[in-house]
């Protein structure tokens, strides 16, 4: 069963000010649309996407074609030809919920898209709401000539969603313009029930509304999660101790079924906390003989790769060692560049730091060496970021595309990450 989201962004947007069509203006950093495809691509339930484009946007259209999980149509004269089209362009795709969105709405919460998928379980259409607070005039000439009773009014927002054949064979019976789906919907007798709207998912119009969006827009990307991790290898007979990626000569080893690097699997251990996404034994098992003697490089680069997966980049690591020996200082620079190399950090995000316990306990008394970190993640909004770094991975993974592969281009990892039916550009910015 595909659930697909159909936006519109074909309109030219003339009551925003001059300048490019809104749905391309820079807003909060980004292209607006970038901010509201993210939304869909994110939305859990959401399998694909149908983009309705101006024909007169070529750019656009080389940018997006080809890409996976999105779906391409051509903008028709009105707002209801272009969904009209956008709903045939799904047709071949066996969809069976279709949420229909503006482009212009770069603000919708992953909470009203749920909302409206989940009504779709036991309701024809349904469609985000807000109940009418103020009072309401008509006028004519400045002048109030009478007042509107509200209490049974709403505004109407975005998405709309509708089960697919229906809202299909509505559209193909309409004729004429439309204000919106739900009318396209009630007019082909498709009962349609609202859902919570909320404010800040409004429609870019005015100039002015870009300060309002770019204010709470702003606000997201500035989500933040923080994680930490602790770990403690014993010594035993040896030569060297491998600690946080580099090789260290020393008269004992440390005893582990990896190669035993306490720093890094508590480093991996802090990402996959910050994640909620379990811990290193969940994800690599000790019972697993193909992680005997493992480099656990392997253990960081996939907590990283996670991350990136899940939307988020590193915003810096702390270390701590503690052990009585040996002595870490002449070490930690050589420490911190390895772990920044493979995390895609620079140095000056990575801390590494040593301490003893004061011969207490069992670091104290020299039996093995204990680790505790900390690391924050960066919600990343880079999905689609023009620029040349994104051209040249388009080409790659188009490439790979045809080799039917679905791995997506990780330049900040400096590798190739696994992704679950859509790209995501992990671009630092
Ligand atoms: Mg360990």
């Amino acid at each position: 069963m595909t659930n697909a989201a159909l936006i519109v962004a074909a309109g030219r947007g003339t009551r925003a000010g001059r300048g490019a069509p809104k749905q391309w203006r820079r807003l909060a950093g980004r292209r607006l649309a970038d901010w509201t495809l993210d939304r869909f691509r994110m939305a859990p339930g959401i399998d694909l996407i149908c983009l309705v484009l101006n024909p007169d946007d070529a750019e656009q259209w080389r940018e997006f074609d080809g890409l996976d999980g999105l779906v391409l149509a051509i903008g028709g004269a009105n707002r209801a030809a272009s969904v009209r089209s956008g709903l045939q362009a799904l047709q071949a795709h066996g969809v069976k919920k279709v949420l229909i969105h503006d482009m212009a709405r770069p603000c919708v919460s992953g909470d009203i898209i749920a909302e409206v998928l989940t009504a779709l379980d036991s309701h024809p259409g349904a469609a985000p709401g807000l109940p009418v607070t103020d009072a309401l005039w008509v006028g004519a000439n400045a002048r109030v000539t009478g007042t509107q009773q509200r209490s049974a009014l709403y505004t109407a927002q975005t998405p709309q969603g509708f089960q697919f054949e229906q809202i299909l064979g509505a559209h193909l019976a309409h004729t004429g313009a439309a204000a919106d789906d739900v009318e396209v919907a009630r007019t082909a007798g498709i009962d349609v029930t609202i859902v919570p709207g909320h404010p800040d998912n409004l429609k870019i119009t005015q100039p002015e509304d870009f300060d309002r969006a770019s204010r709470i827009l702003r606000q997201d990307h500035m989500h933040t999660r923080i994680g930490n991790g602790f770990d403690a290898h014993r010594f035993q007979e040896g030569d060297h101790i491998i600690l946080c990626g580099i090789s260290i000569p020393h008269s004992l080893g440390l005893q582990g079924h990896s190669d035993a690097d306490v720093g890094m699997h508590a480093l991996t251990d802090a990402i996959y906390g910050a994640l909620a996404r379990g811990d290193i034994g969940q994800h690599f098992p000790p019972s697993d003989p193909q992680w005997k003697g493992a480099d656990s490089q392997i253990f960081l680069r996939h907590a990283v790769a996670l991350a990136a997966e899940m939307g988020y980049r590193l915003g810096n690591a702390d270390c701590t060692l503690i052990c009585e020996f040996p002595k870490i200082g002449p070490h930690a620079d050589r420490m911190r560049t390895r772990l920044a190399e493979i995390m895609g950090l620079d140095i000056d995000q990575v801390s590494v730091k040593a301490t003893t316990s004061e011969q207490l306990g069992f670091t104290g008394r020299g039996e093995g060496i204990a680790a505790l970190t900390s690391v924050t993640l960066l919600r990343v909004w880079s999905a689609l970021q023009p620029g040349l770094q994104r051209s040249a991975a388009l080409v790659i993974c188009a490439r790979l595309r045809v080799l039917g592969a679905r791995w997506s281009p990780c330049p900040w990892l400096g590798c190739f990450i696994p992704s679950a039916g859509f790209h995501y550009w992990c671009w630092p910015r």
